[in-house]
C-alpha cells in the first residue's frame, strides 16, 4: 500500500494548485494527491483531435506508469466563427513556440473584420479520470463569452485577456485567481468529476 493514492497529470504548478483547490473545495481529501513530476511521469503526445481524447491519453499514460488512478485535463479556447478553433491547437496557434502574445495577436488579426455580434467564443476543459481497473470518466466544463477586439487585463495566461465571460464586465485576465476559479471552465469540469475522484480515492 502506498501513501499516494492519485496522480494529477500535470507538471504545471499553477494548474496543480488550481486543481487541488477545486478538489479540496468540493470535499475531496487531497493529502494523497501527487503530481506527474513526483512520479517522473511520461511525456505524452497530444495526438487527439478533441479535448476529451487528449485528457484520456494523458491519464491513461500515467495509470500505466504508476498503477495509480490518474486525473488529467485538456483545455483550450474555441471561437464560434472559426468552427471551434484554436481548440486543441490553442497552445500552438501561431506556430510551435507556446507564445501567448503571438497566439493572441494572430487570433485578433484573423478576426479583425468580424463584428461584435459574431464574436461568440468559449473556453472548454475536459477532465478525465482513469483507474487501474480500466474505468474511464470524462466531464466537460464550458464557459461562454465573447472574443474582445483587443487584449484587456494583465492577469492569468494564454487567451485570458481576449475573453469576456458572459454575464461579466471584466475579462478573464482582470479576474483574481479566486474569481476565475469560481467560474472557470476548468473548475466546472472538475466539480463534475470531483465525486468520481472521491470514489476512486476511497476504493483504491
Ligand atoms: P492545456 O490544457 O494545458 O493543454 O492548455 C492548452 C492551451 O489552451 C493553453 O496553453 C492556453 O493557450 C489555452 N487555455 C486553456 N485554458 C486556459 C485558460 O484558463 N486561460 C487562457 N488560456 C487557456
Amino acid at each position: 500500500m502506498t501513501a499516494h493514492s492519485l496522480v494529477l497529470a500535470t507538471r504545471n504548478e499553477h494548474k496543480l494548485s488550481e486543481l487541488r483547490a477545486i478538489l479540496a473545495e468540493t470535499g475531496v481529501d487531497v493529502t494523497g494527491v501527487i503530481s506527474a513530476a513526483e512520479v517522473d511521469g511520461p511525456d505524452v503526445q497530444e495526438t487527439g483531435v478533441t479535448f476529451a481524447e487528449n485528457a484520456l491519453l494523458k491519464a491513461r499514460a500515467l495509470v500505466a506508469h504508476t498503477g495509480l488512478p490518474a486525473v488529467a485535463d485538456d483545455s483550450g479556447f474555441a471561437v464560434d466563427v472559426l468552427g471551434g478553433s484554436p481548440g486543441v491547437f490553442s497552445v500552438y496557434w501561431a506556430g510551435r513556440a507556446r507564445d501567448d502574445a503571438a497566439n493572441n495577436a494572430l487570433l485578433l488579426e484573423q478576426l479583425e473584420d468580424v463584428g461584435p455580434e459574431h464574436r461568440g467564443a468559449q473556453f472548454v476543459c475536459a477532465g478525465a479520470l482513469v483507474t487501474p481497473d480500466g474505468r474511464e470518466e470524462v466531464r466537460e466544463g464550458i464557459v461562454r463569452g465573447r472574443l474582445l477586439a483587443e487584449p484587456i487585463g494583465e492577469r492569468g495566461f494564454g487567451y485570458d485577456p481576449l475573453f469576456m465571460p458572459e454575464g461579466h464586465d471584466r475579462s478573464y485576465a482582470q479576474l483574481t485567481h479566486q474569481e476565475k476559479n469560481a467560474i472557470s471552465h476548468r473548475s466546472r469540469a472538475f466539480r463534475e468529476l470531483a465525486p468520481l475522484i472521491a470514489q476512486a480515492l476511497a476504493s483504491h
